[in-house]
């Protein structure tokens, strides 16, 4: 608790910053945003070492999942600033005749952005551009996890920021606590539906709303292919969208594969010769798969493997480096389905093949579980696709990829379900930072005398009238040239 009154202190300034209407301005937000894209673009180097050494993440990994999005929506947000910001014309019943409406967004206030550390920037600073974007005063608290890198979102912010406006509170599960007994206008929290729920409660004391990026088991359905082409390009993008995202330590990671037990021998043969081909013989000397975080995480996977069950299922890979914190790319053929692999998030580079008789039946395997936050599906079988989509609920449904809908900025980004709620990306983002405040522009020059007492049945059917025609029926009736056709509640009186 020693850091509350600083704490408060801050928050206070802060929000007596959001009051003198600084942030609203275009011209703030928009400096904001560059500052944030220089921030990205001059300390690459640095960026890219953080992440190798909190990690293990290979460079180009580092460019393509946080570095290259973030320039990407940075560029994405600064072109599109004054549009979002822009009121947007509603339409209004007749009964608002010479009357104009629009739908104005304005910012929240005060907002707290908690991250995760598997993407420290992408997930720290996607949801800070919205809230930037969108004129809020923000806090972001990235993880403890990574420590290079929230040790540098906070340098960088402090430095390349507006500093009475954006701050860095650094720290683990007791400063999370501090920061979530203040009063905030937003939580936009990424993390484990566990400590979701702490959000959701520390949320409830002021009706805070909040945002849940949350993870789960993410399913891959494979479809017997018929041309290698496909084949191969379906087990190149699993490997890459498994093994090639933070070594799977990713919530739209694949968690597992759904395949017709025929097809399964094939499909295994192909991934362990891709594997290779991707990372040699000895895939940690290659470099390209990232570590896992720490030796906590790295005990909870081992122990998924303990199961004696589960280890009799693993056709290829299993080797471990506890000091290097590694973990080889790991394949299981139909580990038992109640075993800990397959009941809760691996996170991790272990991907367990499920068969099926048939791959119709992944859908209900699908819905017997958690919606997920993503589910894969590689077929080219449109009546298969269609299912797909109208049978199960998901975030987000990708066919023949994987991890794709991330890097776009038109598509919402979020859970349903356990998988949690609300949304961000590109204008989602700037939407999930705003209230749409409706306003609405009445004119003197008409007014109806049937909207005011005294009631009486000739009132009542006008008003009906009004709710039900367009301008000219209206006018049509009011003249007496046209007779209601259709009689609503006025027929009970
Ligand atoms: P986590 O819930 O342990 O930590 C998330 C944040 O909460 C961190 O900043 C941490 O400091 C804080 N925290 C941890 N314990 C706390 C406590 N007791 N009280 C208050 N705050 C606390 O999650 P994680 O290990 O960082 O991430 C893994 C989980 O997050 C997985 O389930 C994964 O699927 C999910 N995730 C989701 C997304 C997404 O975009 N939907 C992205 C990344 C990770």
């Amino acid at each position: 608790m020693a850091m509350m009154p600083a704490l408060e202190r801050d928050l206070n300034n802060m929000s007596e910053y959001y009051e003198s209407g600084k942030t609203k301005d275009a011209s703030w937000r928009e400096s904001q945003l560059k500052g944030l894209r220089s921030f990205i673009m001059e300390k690459q180097d640095h960026i890219m070492n953080a992440l190798m050494q909190d990690l293990g993440k290979h460079q180009l990994e580092a460019f393509r999942d946080e570095i290259g999005t973030l320039i990407k929506t940075l560029n994405l947000a600064l072109k599109s600033l004054k549009d979002w910001m822009s009121g947007k014309k509603a339409k209004l019943p007749q009964i608002a005749l010479l009357t104009s409406a629009e739908i104005v967004p304005e910012p929240l206030g005060l907002v707290l952005i908690i991250s995760s550390w598997n993407f420290p920037f992408g997930l720290s600073l996607e949801p800070l551009i919205g809230a930037v974007a969108a004129g809020n005063v923000a806090v972001l608290k990235p993880s403890e996890l990574s420590p290079a890198c929230s040790s540098l979102l906070a340098s960088g912010i402090a430095t390349y920021l507006d500093n009475n406006a954006i701050k860095v509170v650094q720290g683990g599960p007791e400063e999370t606590q501090q920061l979530l007994q203040q009063r905030w206008d937003k939580i936009f929290f990424t993390g484990s539906a566990r400590v979701g729920r702490i959000v959701m409660s520390a949320a409830v004391k002021h009706l805070t709303p909040v945002t849940l990026e949350l993870g789960g088991k993410c399913p891959a359905v494979v479809d017997s292919l018929s041309s290698s082409w496909d084949i191969g390009t379906t087990v190149k993008r699993i490997i890459v969208g498994k093994f090639g995202t933070c070594a799977g330590q990713a919530c739209i990671s694949i968690d597992y594969v759904l395949v017709e037990k025929g097809y399964c021998s094939k499909l295994v043969e192909l991934m362990k010769v891709w594997i290779k081909k991707m990372y040699g013989d000895n895939p940690q000397r290659s470099k390209t798969i990232a570590r896992i975080v720490n030796k906590h995480h790295f005990s909870r996977l081992k122990s998924l493997l303990d199961d004696k069950m589960v280890k009799q299922s693993v056709v290829y890979g299993g080797s471990m480096d506890e000091e290097n914190l590694f973990i080889e790319p790991t394949i299981l053929v139909n580990p038992p389905l109640e075993a800990a692999i397959m009941s809760e998030e691996i996170f991790g580079p272990l991907l367990p093949i499920i068969t099926v008789e048939k791959i119709e039946e992944s859908i209900k395997f699908i819905n017997c579980r958690p919606k997920p936050l993503a589910i894969y599906a590689f077929t080219k079988n449109q009546t298969l696709q269609r299912r797909m989509i109208s049978e199960t609920s998901s975030g987000s449904v990708t066919f023949n990829d994987a991890i794709l809908q991330y890097a776009a900025d038109s598509l919402p980004f979020g859970g349903v379900g356990e998988s949690g709620f609300g949304m961000y990306h590109g204008k989602f983002s700037f939407d999930t930072f705003s209230h749409q405040k409706a306003v609405v522009r009445r004119s003197f020059l008409t007014d109806f005398w049937y909207r005011y007492p005294p009631w009486t049945l000739n009132k009542l059917q006008l008003l009906e009238v009004s709710y039900n025609y367009d301008y000219l029926g209206l006018l049509l009736v009011l003249l007496g040239l046209k007779r209601p056709s259709k009689r609503l509640i006025s027929d009970h009186i």
